[in-house]
């Protein structure tokens, strides 16, 4: 049986770069930039005042009582009427240029003596005092947001300031979504007898949507080869393919069987790894094809460890799965076999961690209330309390 992290790896190096693709900046915010946003314009566009009060040249400032007379007044969007001459001053606002000339910013704070067209100040003032140069947030060319940035609300911010109504983004990853299995029935849809919810696809479909693609639910398919078929067939816009259950070998296993003689070129199948190891990766029909288990805890932990990184990949992120942490845990568990296992577990009070008794891949319930996984080595001895082990917290990733 192949490693969990061999089966990793043959995934990722498989993962394509997505394209870009225009986007309008109010649809941007968590997407991925596929090129540098650079500057279109200078800001400020010109030197203007970072206060209110009256622009003056620095040069009349260098003593108490200084008496300049206003000529004219500056607000944010005018323009100066002409040049400051010594002995001046011009009303100005925040946001507004400055006139020729002048080269400071007496704030209206500092201004004691005001009379019809004049005003007094004590005010002693350096050159550049409150004032804003052009360019000084950024000038053209200048580089904004680095490509492959996960955007923000202070990013859309920036590039709407920098002029752009619309940005390069990479496109988001297309997963179809099929749940395989005689006994689904989609939630809110009239169960008959021994029948289930498929819970697969809703759950994959919020991962997916999670971690930057999008998804495009399939539904669940009854095992039988034709309707298996068809779905793969509408499934051919997809980038990633990705079914569950059917992927053992039972005679009810069609996904592995039977695909395999339909155009499923099968890279692995079965990977040293629990919950999850009936876990096919191929290509069918030129787009990946990752078969997940159908017990929902093996279908989600086989989403969260391979098609997560997949998806990061494709979109030059960093691996949000790789942020495994220390942690002490809390009760002992027994040695592990030769199968990689990530137990769900909770986080508890004091910062130690403790494994679920019932680790089942079918409890769904115990999935949801985990804080984290506790990984445990292929083979790792039994471990005491006090045991310092890796642990991953999944709220943010599942
Ligand atoms: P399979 O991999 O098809 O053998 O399915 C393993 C177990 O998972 C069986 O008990 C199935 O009923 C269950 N199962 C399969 N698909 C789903 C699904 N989409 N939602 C919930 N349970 C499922
Ligand atoms: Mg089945």
């Amino acid at each position: 049986m192949m490693s969990f992290e061999q089966a990793k790896q043959r995934i990722l190096e498989r993962a394509p770069l997505m394209p870009a693709e225009l986007v309008g900046l109010h649809e941007a915010a968590g997407r991925i930039l596929a090129e540098p946003v650079t500057a279109r314009r200078d800001q400020p566009p010109q030197a203007v005042s970072a206060m209110d009060g009256y622009a003056v040249r620095a040069s009349d400032m260098k003593a108490p009582q200084t008496r300049l007379t206003v000529t004219q007044t500056i607000a944010a969007g005018g323009l100066p009427a002409s040049a400051l001459q010594p002995g001046q001053a011009a009303r100005i606002f925040t946001g507004a240029p400055l006139p020729d000339g002048a080269d400071a910013i007496l704030i209206q704070e500092l201004v004691h003596g005001l009379g019809q067209d004049s005003i007094t100040s004590d005010a002693v003032l350096e050159p550049g005092r409150y004032v804003r140069a052009a360019g000084q947030d950024f000038a053209r060319g200048q580089e904004g947001i680095a490509v492959n940035t996960r955007l923000q609300a202070r990013h859309i911010g920036l590039a709407a300031a920098m002029n752009y109504p619309w940005l390069k983004l990479r496109r988001r990853p297309r997963v179809a979504l099929i749940s395989t299995g005689d006994e689904l029935v989609h939630p809110g849809e009239p169960l008959g007898a021994g029948q289930i919810i498929s819970a697969n696809c809703s759950a994959l479909a919020a991962l997916v949507a999670r971690h930057g693609g999008e998804a495009l639910v399939l539904g669940a398919t009854p095992d039988k080869k034709d309707d298996l078929l068809e779905s793969l067939a509408a499934a051919s816009v997809a980038d990633v393919i990705v079914t569950s259950g059917g992927a053992s070998v039972g005679d009810h296993d069609l996904v592995g069987g039977i695909l395999r003689d339909h155009g499923l070129a099968v890279d692995f199948w079965k990977i040293a790894m629990r919950p999850g190891k009936p876990l096919i990766f191929g290509d069918y029909n030129q787009r990946l094809f990752l078969g997940l288990p159908g017990n929902p805890v093996s279908a989600l932990m086989g989403g969260l460890m391979f098609l997560v990184p997949l998806l990061a990949r494709m979109l030059a992120q960093d691996d949000p799965t790789d942020a495994w942490q220390p942690r002490r845990l809390a009760s002992p568990l027994p040695a592990n076999d030769e199968r990689l296992e990530f137990l769900r577990a909770r986080l508890l009070d004091d910062g130690r961690v403790e494994a679920f008794n019932r680790q089942d891949s079918a409890m769904s319930r115990v999935l949801a209330q985990a804080d984290g996984l506790i990984r445990r080595p292929v083979h790792a001895p039994a471990w005491q309390s006090g045991t310092t082990v890796d642990y991953l917290d999944i709220n943010p990733l599942l």
